[in-house]
């Protein structure tokens, strides 16, 4: 094997490394780990195939099978993280055609030159594929770094297959003298170069992005997808500045729900609370930060709003709810939410107190009768809204 004899080791190694430690990200039960743990699992059977002493037809074939079987885990990987079309039946075909044609160069021309040019273009156009449909959706920095490593494998890919084909001349049909060739020496060397990015920037996107979603598990209610008392927290005062922004603090309160419970079932109570949720995004300012506080109670807070502009929200909101055709719900009356309002001051620590101010407000708009919004003020809550004005 010559000189070639160390270097051929280190890419089925360093593969090696990186599936596995793909496979035990596993356990998260995060399906691209598995995807991109068997595509480089395979990448580094292929290249240790060729450090065996096996019949170099039957090499030539499985180094073809297990390299696209290594690309469609790649483009799976690639359209998974992304959350991008995947072309699955389409693949598959491709795959299937794509052996058929390297039985035909293998078996029938005995080809080497003709095979290796079918599985680097093979390869390629799967991985091209899985890139061309994954650059609108790239947002994070390690995203475009993976991408731009992805880049980097197709591009080698092409411009070796290409070189091989056309300048490395006829006598690469010999499949016994391929493994000590040149040709098979700058494979390895540029896999090598490859390596450094290509799994490990997979590694390093997977894991930023296996991060971020446990960050909005933790930040997120899962029944209407608006923030949770902790999100909420951190997204009012967790911007580096000293206190919270000014604005208004609203607190809204579903009326009458537990008789929506008690006719209806939870699952149905449960309907109400994500409809709710839905209306509250739709009718805000979009730079509202909205969350829901347990059982049926919202907390919206309106950054940079005036009292009175926040008072016109609340009022959309009171008025889009008591409006709303609830009858597909199975409800005869329509769902009305008592709101309490206070002004939050710029700098303000404590989320909390502007909070419980506004919750004697809402206890107030209850206790006069429900579907009203009381706003706080130094003499104690009053009705603001237009249903008394
Ligand atoms: P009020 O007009 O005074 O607000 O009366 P209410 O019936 O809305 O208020 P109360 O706080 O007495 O009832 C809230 C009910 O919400 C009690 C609880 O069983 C129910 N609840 C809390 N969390 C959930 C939930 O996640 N899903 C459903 N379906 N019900 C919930
Ligand atoms: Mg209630
Ligand atoms: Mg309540």
């Amino acid at each position: 094997m010559g000189e070639s004899s160390v270097i051929v080791y280190v890419p089925p190694v360093l593969f090696g490394l990186v599936a596995a430690t793909f496979l035990v990200l596993w356990r998260q039960k995060i399906v691209t780990n598995w995807q991109w743990g068997a595509g480089f699992g395979q990448t580094a059977l292929g290249f240790s195939l060729s450090t065996f002493p096996i019949e170099p037809t039957f090499d030539a074939f499985a180094s073809g099978m297990i390299f696209i079987s290594a690309a469609y885990c790649y483009s799976s990987a690639v359209f998974e993280h992304f959350e991008a079309r995947s072309f699955d039946r389409e693949r598959r075909w491709f795959v299937g055609l794509y052996t058929l044609v390297l039985i035909y160069c293998v078996f029938i021309l005995d080809s080497l030159r003709y095979q290796l040019f079918l599985t680097d273009m093979a390869f390629s156009c799967l991985i091209g594929l899985a890139l061309a449909m994954a650059i609108p959706k790239v947002q994070r920095g390690v995203d475009r770094i993976l991408l731009a490593s992805i880049s980097l494998v197709v591009f080698d890919t092409v411009a070796r297959a290409l070189y091989f084909f056309f300048f490395y001349g006829d006598a690469s049909d010999d499949f016994g003298d391929f493994v000590d060739s040149a040709y098979n020496l700058a494979v390895h060397v540029t896999t090598i170069t490859i390596c450094m990015t290509f799994p490990f920037s997979a590694l390093v996107a997977s894991g930023v992005s296996a991060m971020e979603r446990h960050k909005q598990a933790a930040e997120r209610d899962p029944l209407t997808g608006l923030l949770n008392r902790r999100g909420f927290e951190a997204a009012v005062t967790g911007s580096g500045r000293p206190g919270m922004a000014g604005g208004a603090m609203l607190v809204c309160d579903i009326d009458h729900f537990k008789t929506i419970n008690d006719t209806l079932g939870h699952a149905a109570g449960d309907a109400v609370i994500a409809a709710v949720g839905d209306l509250l995004r739709q009718v805000t300012e979009s730079d509202a930060v909205i969350a829901r506080f347990g059982g049926e109670e919202f907390v919206v807070f309106l950054q940079g709003r005036s009292a009175q502009r926040a008072l016109t929200t609340a009022e959309r909101i009171r008025r889009t709810l008591s409006e709303k055709d609830w009858q597909h719900f199975g409800l005869a009356r329509p769902v009305t939410v008592s709101i309490g309002l206070d002004r939050v001051t710029p700098g303000e620590s404590d989320p909390y107190a502007a909070i419980a101010r506004a919750d004697r407000a809402l206890y107030a708009a209850k206790a006069a009768g429900r579907n009203r919004i009381f706003q706080a003020t130094t003499d104690g809550p009053v009705q603001a809204d237009t249903v008394c004005a």
